[in-house]
């Protein structure tokens, strides 16, 4: 790192900087069996899965065949001229595949994306150092049970959306229902994908571009201090400990947002490493290489990775649904997912579509993960079908977990072969949280391929998450900083039996 003017208050250990107590020889041997045991543990559970997954799609196919026969007799002509209402929706992610695979036998399901291909962007951050992980992270979007439609949708009516494709052309679908998923960008390309790259080709271009300027790099900037600087850090450190690295943040600690033990645990392991963290340090302005802080300081490297949030990817809504936008351009919802005026209540016209994920501005003030994310594509689908047959709406979060706070679920990767995991208030460090990870990432890839193992692995996590959260880890109360309780929190929280039972009915 170049210092272009006086420093601000930061930290650097020097590198490298193991423990004095265990000789390098020591230490090196036990990182070798560390990695070679994650790695054979992930190897062994992974191809166990995929034997599972075998074996459970022989079975659907054979079940599957043996329905179609039967059903083939006994549907009369009338049940086949019944049609279905269609369901838009917006965004191949977390949510949007989520309400795919949940409505696609009941309702003819369109699915819209500017890209044909699923990425698990939890784990994408690796590419910037192994761009051939590509092809564990994706996969081609559904198309088996629903629709999909490869376009950019520039404009939201309350009827029907306008898109554009690749090739410049425009269309409008009509909707009966849309359930609006269209997530988050992020400032550090290329994070996420655009829709100049709405093929996997075009994609894995871009991750090779990616990885070719950092291997290049000899000192690297990260502006921000959450879990996903945290992540970048720890994979450029581990795949080139020789590369300076300096992490500035506005917060006092890495990962503010999550429990303290995280931070602490995340800044030791980046420390032993040799990054600079420099706390307390506001960022005024971002170039390519160089970071100016508010005060005038410059920091200058080979790479500055802008890591400050991921702001929402709603400029499709800016036209018709612009005054149901909040000061962060997150649309506003209300209880029941549906579009929201800024008092709360639902606003007119809107009451067939459904927000969810990172572009929507939730009403508990919760974490935008992923997990989130299906929450609320659980609740918006569970209230489309509400809709549409006259019943009344089910409010976020309880819908989905049962009870008002939902649980937060999260891993922090520290590289390929260390990390922290966390549920509500239990944190665990290291190999442990490794391996959740990778096992995580291959099941969700699968999930969102609608391969069965994936679809059964999260069903079974998500019902034992949300019994765990309501009852002996319930999560934490809301911090100070959270955001005012929404009209769903206001009842007071209940965790009992009832409540389980009710949930799993
Ligand atoms: C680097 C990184 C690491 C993360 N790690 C974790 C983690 O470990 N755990 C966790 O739970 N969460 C993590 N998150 C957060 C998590 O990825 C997001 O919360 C989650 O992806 C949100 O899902 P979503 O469905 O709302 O939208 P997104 O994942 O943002 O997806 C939106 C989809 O909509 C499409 N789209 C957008 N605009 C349009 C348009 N106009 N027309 C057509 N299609 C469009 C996009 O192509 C995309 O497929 C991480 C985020 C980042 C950036």
């Amino acid at each position: 790192i170049r210092i272009a003017s006086q420093m601000p208050p930061g930290r650097r250990a020097e590198k490298p900087s193991l423990p004095e107590t265990a000789p390098p020889s020591f230490m090196s041997t036990f990182s070798i069996l560390r990695k070679g045991s994650v790695d054979a543990t992930c190897g062994l559970i992974i191809t166990l899965l995929s034997v599972v997954d075998v074996a459970l799609l022989l079975v659907l196919s054979l079940s599957q065949t043996v329905a179609s026969l039967f059903k083939g007799v006994t549907r009369s002509s009338s049940d086949l001229l019944l049609s279905r209402p269609s369901v838009v929706v917006v965004g191949g992610s977390f949510s949007g595949l989520w309400a795919q695979r949940a409505l696609s036998d009941s309702y003819d399901v369109t699915l819209v994306d500017f890209k044909d291909y699923f990425e698990y962007t939890p784990g994408v951050l690796r590419l910037f150092v192994q761009p051939s992980w590509l092809s564990r992270l994706s996969g081609p979007l559904p198309r088996r049970r629903n629709k999909l439609v490869v376009g950019e949708v520039v404009a939201v009516h309350p009827t029907e959306i306008a898109l554009r494709t690749a090739d410049g052309e425009e269309a409008q679908i009509p909707f009966d229902y849309l359930l609006l998923g269209c997530g988050s960008s992020y400032a550090a390309a290329p994070v996420k994908a655009s829709p100049r790259e709405p093929d996997l080709p075009s994609r894995r271009r871009s991750w090779e571009e990616a990885a070719a300027r950092l291997a290049r790099a000899s000192s690297v900037l990260i502006a921000g201090g959450g879990p996903v600087a945290v992540e970048l850090a720890a994979e450029v450190l581990d795949a080139y400990p020789s590369v300076s690295v300096t992490l500035v943040t506005s917060g006092t600690s890495l990962c503010s947002g999550l429990p303290a033990a995280v931070g602490e645990a995340t800044a030791r392991w980046l420390e032993l490493r040799g990054a600079a963290l420099h706390y307390s340090s506001r960022v005024e302005s971002v170039r390519p290489d160089s970071v100016t802080l508010v005060g005038g300081q410059v920091l200058s490297a080979d790479i500055v990775y802008p890591c400050m949030g991921a702001p929402p990817a709603s400029a499709p809504l800016e036209g018709s649904l612009a005054s149901q936008l909040d000061e962060r351009r997150r649309l506003r919802l209300t209880p029941q997912l549906q579009p929201a005026e800024q008092n709360g209540s639902p606003a007119s016209g809107w009451s067939r579509v459904f927000g969810m994920g990172d572009v929507a501005s939730l009403p508990a003030g919760e974490l935008q993960l992923g997990h989130t994310a299906e929450l609320n594509a659980h609740v918006a689908a569970e209230n489309m079908r509400r809709s549409a047959a006259g019943r009344p709406l089910e409010e976020y979060p309880r819908g989905a977990v049962g009870c008002e706070r939902s649980p937060r679920v999260f891993c922090v990767s520290l590289g390929p072969h260390d990390g922290v995991v966390a549920f509500n208030g239990l944190v665990l460090s290291g190999a442990v949280a490794a391996v959740t990870k990778r096992i995580l990432e291959w099941t969700k890839v699968a999930a969102c391929a609608e391969r069965p193992v994936g679809v059964a692995f999260w069903k079974f996590g998500d019902a034992a998450s949300a019994w765990l959260s309501m009852t002996v880890l319930p999560p934490p109360p809301p911090a100070p900083h959270e955001p005012k309780v929404g009209p769903a929190l206001r009842r007071r929280p209940k965790h009992n039996v009832g409540d389980v039972l009710k949930w799993l009915e």
